[in-house]
């Protein structure tokens, strides 16, 4: 039986985490959840998986949930507030392994936590390793955690390497394995085709209409900017240990092809499937075995063709940006999630238009590319001021 803990519970890769775990309730036990303020979806997953403790990071969502369990007689299960009780249960010795879903750079502590405390860390929250790579990988090797990828390019990646490999996350070098390229590849999202003078005029609703993926709004935006190939970029030179030229991106719009490995015999290693995300976290669940995810088997004889081309940057500003991030160094990586954070929430308040998504990020990344971050109280003081430039760059574009 695996004690599990599932940060970041109510979302799209939370619901999907535990849409696995209970076709197999024999091998998993839910010892805790946390959520922001979704009380209603909490109060379900609590009468459903029954466990020990669970955060709310808003306070006053804690309290509601707690009258709302006690009203309904489920006095057993704790209820915590704040975003420090996120970091005790990531850490509890209750806990064998920490499924890591929260969205953006709130994820950071608790994820570092879980890793600290020599726990299999599934991960899922990107931005932990794009805000503080260095610091996680070192923290990795120093622990006796173990790290396995939920982003499904880098799960695919990580089944595409030789075993001995996918037990050094981190550090193996891909020269002692014969890989020469790691293709990441993406579907290029909604306005793969849309003509760019239309680009000014996109709602956050078609932002958010992916094609293949169903997921959470802020990843959604990612996607269709591209932003999260660039994140992801930069995730796998952490993860396997990359210089940027050892990845390549390529656009393929079906999502068939999940990501894929080069060797240099000429071989390419792929994993592919439908796109259902509880296919990567029902490999990292069980890895090394196998089990059951609910994904429908792939059909050879009914899928589309399969089509690869490279992305064309005037389309995709962000994965500029971001690919220029990853060869700059961690500040100007930690301060473009900051500013993209921002400025994605608000073109999904509908205060910026799409278009300026990429003029804030870029403004405020070249504001900070020359810091120098080293410490994960660094990272933070950086992401806070990257956040208020990001702010304050908005107010500006508001004038105009
Ligand atoms: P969602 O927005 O669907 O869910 C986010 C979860 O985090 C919710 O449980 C939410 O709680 C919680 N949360 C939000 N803000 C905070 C905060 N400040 N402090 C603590 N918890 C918070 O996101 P996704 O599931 O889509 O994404 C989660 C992570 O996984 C992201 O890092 C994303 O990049 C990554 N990822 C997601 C994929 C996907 O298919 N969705 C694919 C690959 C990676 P509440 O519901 O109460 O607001
Ligand atoms: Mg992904």
């Amino acid at each position: 039986m695996q004690n599990l803990c599932v940060l970041g519970a109510t979302g799209s890769i939370g619901l999907n985490t535990l849409d696995v775990v209970r076709r197999h309730p024999q091998k998993y036990n839910v010892v805790s959840l946390s959520a922001h303020s979704r009380v209603d979806t909490m109060f379900d997953l609590c009468v459903e998986f029954s466990p020990e403790t669970v955060v709310m990071v808003d306070e006053y969502s804690a309290e509601q949930l707690k009258l709302k369990l006690i009203a309904d007689d489920y006095h057993q299960i704790e209820v915590l507030a704040g975003a420090q009780a996120l970091i005790k249960l990531a850490s509890s010795s209750k806990v064998d392994s920490v499924m890591a879903a929260i969205v953006g750079a709130s994820g950071l502590l608790p994820t570092l936590a879980a890793i600290k405390a020599d726990k299999r860390v599934l991960l899922a929250n990107k931005e932990s390793l794009v805000t503080s790579g260095q610091i996680f990988i070192d923290a990795l090797a120093a622990s006796k955690a173990e790290l396995l990828p939920i982003d499904s390019e880098h799960n695919a990646i990580f089944q595409s390497l030789p075993l001995d490999m996918q037990t050094r996350v981190g550090h193996g070098k891909i020269a002692d394995y014969g890989i020469s390229k790691i293709l990441l590849t993406g579907s290029g999202g909604p306005f793969r085709e849309t003509p760019l003078a239309d680009f000014a005029n996109i709602t956050p609703e078609q932002a958010c209409a992916h094609p293949n993926w169903d997921m959470g709004r802020k990843i959604s935006v990612d996607s269709a900017t591209m932003m999260n190939k660039g994140l992801e970029l930069i995730e796998a030179k952490w993860l396997f240990n990359l210089d940027v030229d050892d990845i390549q991106v390529v656009l393929h719009p079906q999502s068939t092809i999940h990501s894929m490995v080069q060797y240099v015999d000429g071989s390419v290693i792929a994993q592919m499937g439908n796109p259902d995300m509880r296919t990567p976290i029902a490999h990292a669940l069980a890895y090394p075995q196998r089990i059951d995810s609910g994904v429908e088997p792939f059909d050879f004889f009914n899928c589309k063709n399969f089509e690869f081309c490279a992305a064309d940057f005037k389309r995709y500003p962000n994965l500029k940006l971001a690919i220029d991030a990853c060869r700059q160094g961690q500040a100007a990586c930690t301060a473009l999630n900051a500013a993209n954070e921002i400025s994605v929430a608000a073109f999904l308040n509908e205060e910026i238009k799409f278009t300026e998504i990429s003029v804030v990020n870029e403004v405020v990344m070249k504001h900070f590319s020359h810091f120098n971050v080293t410490t994960i109280d660094e990272v933070v003081d950086l992401d806070s001021q990257a956040r208020a430039l990001a702010h304050d760059t908005i107010k500006t574009l508001d004038v105009t």
